[in-house]
């Protein structure tokens, strides 16, 4: 059976980044891509903040940038799944989509963090027909329509402001009467004509015969000034914030109540010895590309010295 060193899950700037690392360290470094290769920076437009690309980069370009020098130095980066994982003993068994076995002497975790739905049924009805959680990829759907996104952090308004690059219009449904969004992102969405916002409010269902043709609000629900209403859209985007992909380790490796595995800080050790995690599904707090990358880096020069000491 095949015995790697270092078993990478997941292909986002962590996974990357632990592979370049790993690679440079002859540790030969096995990356598993997961569902969506490159992580959620493939499906944003213009990353701005990323230091060394005062231009700003596009986010596929860049993960494709990671993947090559990862490969470069000599990372194999297998397209499949992880479907399941034994951490009870050493070398660990990781299962592949397909069935296969891998068994892995050190494994970092680097599956990141998938978007939130509000838990909606009319979500999952119109699902593929006028929901979705990517504007970016959907967006395009929906040139001189109406459309919403719901949510009032950063990624609701870098959604509405694309949107608003081709829709007819936006409604940004904010449940709170304020953005949380940085100062710069709700200055910009503020200063876009075609953008509304929607303070104090909630969506309490969809309709429309064949796909989203409207969505039910509620204003200052649970209060005298209570208003409900409806808004005619195309579009309805989620936007408000994501749920850690460790799914599979539940019962392996302890996991916060949402889910992000905890790791021993300033380290990316696990509680169990010899398996790692890095980038969004152990950071609950700052979610950036640069942080995820940050710990991918940690977590290689831990694994190799785990191997190193074992
Ligand atoms: P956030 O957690 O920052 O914001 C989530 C938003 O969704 C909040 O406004 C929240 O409302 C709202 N929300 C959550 N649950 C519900 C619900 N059930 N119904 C209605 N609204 C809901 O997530 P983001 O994804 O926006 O950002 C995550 C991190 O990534 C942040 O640190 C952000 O700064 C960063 N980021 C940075 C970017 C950049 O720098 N360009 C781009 C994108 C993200 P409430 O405020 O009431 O809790």
């Amino acid at each position: 059976m095949e015995t790697v060193k270092v078993l990478i899950i997941g292909s986002g700037p962590a996974g990357y980044t632990s592979a370049i690392y790993a690679s440079r360290a002859n540790l030969n470094p096995v990356v598993y891509e997961g569902n969506q290769p490159g992580g959620q920076l493939t499906q944003t437009t213009e990353i701005e903040n990323f230091p060394g690309y005062p231009e700003g980069i596009q986010g596929p370009e860049m993960m494709d940038q990671l993947r090559r020098q990862a490969e470069r130095f000599g990372a194999e980066i297998r397209p499949k799944t992880i479907a399941e994982v034994d951490f009870s003993s050493r070398p660990f068994k990781v299962v592949d989509e397909d069935g296969n076995t891998v068994m892995a002497e050190t494994v970092i975790i680097s599956t990141g963090a998938s978007a939130k739905y509000l838990g909606l049924s009319d979500e999952e009805k119109y699902r593929g027909l006028g929901v979705s959680a990517c504007a970016t990829c959907d967006g395009f759907f929906y040139r001189k329509k109406n459309v919403a996104v719901v949510g009032g952090g950063d990624t609701a308004c870098e959604e509405a402001l694309y949107l608003a690059t081709l829709a007819k219009k936006v409604y940004l449904i904010v449940r709170k009467d304020y953005l949380r969004a940085s100062e710069v992102m709700q200055r910009r969405v503020r200063e876009k004509e075609n953008i509304e916002i929607l303070f104090n409010c909630n969506t309490v269902g969809l309709f429309g015969e064949d796909g989203v043709e409207g969505a039910k609000i509620v204003q200052f629900k649970g209060t005298p000034q209570e208003d409900f209403f409806d808004i005619e859209i195309d579009g309805f985007f989620l936007a408000i914030g994501h749920k850690p992909n460790t799914d599979i380790f539940r019962g392996q490796i302890d996991l916060d109540a949402e889910g992000y595995i905890i790791t021993k800080a300033p380290t990316t050790r696990t509680n169990v010895e010899g398996v790692f995690a890095a980038g969004d599904c152990a950071d609950p707090i700052y979610r950036q590309a640069i942080a995820a990358a940050g710990t991918g880096c940690r977590a290689a020069l831990d694994a190799e010295r785990f191997l190193m000491e074992h």
